[in-house]
């Protein structure tokens, strides 16, 4: 809930400061050893109604897999290994699947309310 929340309230800064009016769609990229995708769609959807203009807004999350790449000979792994079954070296690295980032925002700013209400510019 805590990690929507500060979603939400980025999102909300970021619309306020475009002159967003309305957020129709929230793009964001997940590791996914940072949060888990279904647990993020319930609490955003919990929580969304408490921050306008995110009311409505859906949210669309673009999942990254985990990796653990090996500092020595480059192989990569999908799941955390102790040593590498390439050279021997000690623990790969986690290189992806904590990212957590907004990547943009969809909606309507003034000058497109405007637009579709069929007024002048
Ligand atoms: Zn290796």
């Amino acid at each position: 809930m805590a990690l929507v929340e500060e979603i939400l309230t980025a999102c909300r800064q970021a619309a306020t400061s475009h002159g967003v009016t309305k957020v129709t769609a929230v793009h964001i990229t997940v590791g996914e050893m940072a949060a888990c995708a279904d647990a993020l769609r319930f609490a955003w959807v919990a929580c969304r109604g408490r921050f306008p203009p995110l009311e409505e807004a859906a949210l669309d999350i673009r999942t990254v897999p985990a990796t653990w790449v090996c500092a020595r000979c480059g192989a990569e792994y999908r799941e955390p290994v102790g040593r590498c079954q390439a050279c021997g070296a000690a623990l790969p690295r986690l290189q992806s699947g904590l990212e957590l980032r907004v990547d943009y925002l969809e909606g309507d700013d003034d000058r497109h309310g405007r637009a579709s209400a069929g007024l002048p510019a």
